[in-house]
């Protein structure tokens, strides 16, 4: 039996979480939060081939997006399918709260509480495993281990699919995202890599639909986040494919490419030689240049960056996400999940945590494990240690306090940071339980804002929360936490360009805040 095969049979961790919250309770009436249910009515889409109306015409370059401050650009309103943006959209109407009528159309269950109490954070859990290509995948310029490279190639070769949606860099910028579908392995070798930024990968849809009506494909594979997976899940019905995989990603805390340079002129020693940078699992940043001979990388503890300098690098869409690991995928992969492997470790040879939410994603690790890349495909059961609830409740309260200018004045003397990041990474959360405290800061950071920073018409003051995140919220309100928090000063919302359309350039262009701003 394949290892991965047998990893499958050992469905959840064994050993329970170290670390517990307070037992969930429904909030106490009164008790302020109101958060807003997700509409009971959302259906998935039907499986039609209806193209998207032809006279919808895509947003035009210097025209406001739908979404406004929130728009990810996930590329939807780009194409004619721009149609669609109300019930696809990710920031309008029920959002990403659509999770909870989509997830049990495409996994066959909610978040129920069988992935071992671990749902609410990492959405449905079919198997999990730590995964790691040793070695990555040959003439790849992975972010880690390449597994989802791996995987996307397997696919390819097994006839699995006929073109993958994934996304390149331009070629005058590494870093900058270029959607592409993707025709062979070499294709998605060449497009290996985080491009740590929003991509537009959406404005393939009228590419991908063309193919399948030219006969040349049926059958797709797409890489992506969570805005854009969901979107594409809306709209999927329109493209007439015979199958539709999705190899998903964990992610958070993106932003636009402006926000990325000064990210790394504020935080490298060498940001134009920068390839690729992680928030580790070592609550240090790595950051990996073009030549490790010649500039090493970078580990900067968290806690040593210069958060003054840093407030306009996340954009607001990601300040109101709450789909960190990608609920409607078919599989996803993502670092935070699996246990620091030390100092001597590259990210490349790295473990990566593997989530299979349903049978196409277990057919998609199959094909891998079948391939001839499958020898190198290394697998282990999830591990966890340690516990969260007061690191999460330490970091959001850190969090609110500098965006109030509460904070200290000057970063954390890198000496001081570092002994911190070493600290928490022998005794904090660890494996599967660094995921759920990083899952649940964010939820609960993003909750705060959207509450604080974004009105909606009709009365509501937030956009309603999928039930994971809700389940959230509550557990770590029983005892009045968060209401104590959404009344202290909320200080100055995020901001960052109002998303307006293309430049001449061919990137976004705007200005403004997103503080106040409309869904
Ligand atoms: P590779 O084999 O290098 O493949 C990477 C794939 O990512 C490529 O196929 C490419 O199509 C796709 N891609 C590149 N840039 C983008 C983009 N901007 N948008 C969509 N797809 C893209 N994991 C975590 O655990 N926590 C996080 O906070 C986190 N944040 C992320 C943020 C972003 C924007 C992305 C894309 C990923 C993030 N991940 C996060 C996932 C993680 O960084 C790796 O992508 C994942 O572990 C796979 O590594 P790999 O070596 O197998 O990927
Ligand atoms: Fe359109 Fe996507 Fe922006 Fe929503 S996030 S407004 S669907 S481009
Ligand atoms: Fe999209 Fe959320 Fe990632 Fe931002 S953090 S790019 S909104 S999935």
């Amino acid at each position: 039996m394949h290892p991965v095969t047998a990893l499958r049979a050992h469905r959840h961790p064994s050993t329970p979480p170290a670390g517990r919250l307070p037992g969930r309770r429904p909030l106490a009436a009164g008790r302020g939060l109101n958060l807003p249910a997700s509409s009971a009515h959302f259906q998935p889409p039907p499986c039609s081939t209806v193209r998207a109306s032809a006279s919808a015409q895509p947003i035009k370059p210097g025209s406001a997006y739908p979404a406004g401050a929130t728009c990810s650009t996930c590329g939807l309103c780009d194409t004619p399918f721009i149609a669609s943006v109300r019930d696809a959209c990710a920031f309008l109407g029920d959002g990403m709260a659509r999770l909870d009528a989509l997830e049990p159309a495409l996994h066959g269950r909610s978040r129920d509480g069988r992935g071992g109490g671990q749902e609410d954070q990492l959405g449905v859990i079919q198997a999990q495993f730590l995964g790691r290509m040793a070695p990555p995948p040959p003439g790849a310029a992975t972010q880690w281990s390449g597994i989802v490279t791996s995987l996307a190639c397997a696919a390819l070769e097994a006839g699995l699919v006929d073109g993958v949606a994934c996304v390149a860099s331009q070629p005058d910028d590494p870093l900058c995202p270029r959607p592409i579908l993707a025709r062979t392995a070499a294709e998605v070798r060449a497009a290996a890599g985080v491009k740590p930024s929003l991509s537009p990968s959406l404005e393939l849809l009228p590419q991908v639909a063309d193919a399948v009506a030219a006969g040349t494909l049926s059958r797709l594979l797409f890489i992506g986040v969570g805005c854009q997976v969901q979107a594409l899940r809306a709209v999927a019905g329109q493209l007439g494919l015979a199958s539709l995989l999705v190899l998903g990603t964990n992610c958070t805390d993106n932003g636009w490419k402006k926000g990325l340079e000064t990210f790394l002129a504020s935080s490298s020693a060498s940001p134009s030689t920068a390839r690729h940078y992680e928030f580790h699992v070592d609550y240090r940043v790595h950051i990996v240049h073009a030549d490790p001979a010649a500039v090493p990388t970078e580990r900067i503890p968290y806690f040593s960056l210069p958060a003054s300098k840093l407030t306009d690098v996340i954009a607001p869409s990601c300040y109101s996400c709450f789909d960190y690991t990608n609920g409607g995928a078919d599989l996803v992969v993502g670092y935070m999940g699996a246990p620091y492997g030390g100092d001597g470790t590259p990210m490349r040879g790295s473990w990566q945590h593997v989530v299979v939410r349903n049978a196409r994603g277990a057919a998609l690790v199959d094909a891998l494990s079948a391939s001839a890349a499958g020898s190198a495909l290394e697998v282990r059961p999830v591990v966890e240690a340690g516990s969260r609830a007061a690191l999460v409740r330490a970091t959001v309260e850190a969090d609110d306090a500098a965006r109030r200018g509460e904070g200290p004045t000057s970063p954390m003397p890198v000496w001081l940071g570092t002994l911190i990041a070493r600290l928490l990474t022998m005794f904090g959360p660890r494996g599967i339980e660094f995921a759920r405290y990083s899952v649940d800061y964010h939820v609960l950071r993003n909750f705060l804002y959207t509450r604080r920073h974004l009105a909606r018409k009709g009365g509501a003051s937030s956009p309603p929360l999928p039930a994971g995140a809700r389940a959230i919220v509550e557990a770590y309100n029983a005892d009045g936490w968060v209401d104590r928090l959404l009344a202290a000063p909320p200080g100055p919302g995020p901001g960052g360009p109002v998303v307006k359309g293309r430049g001449a350039d061919g990137w976004w262009v705007g200005g403004g805040r997103a503080e106040g701003g409309e869904l």
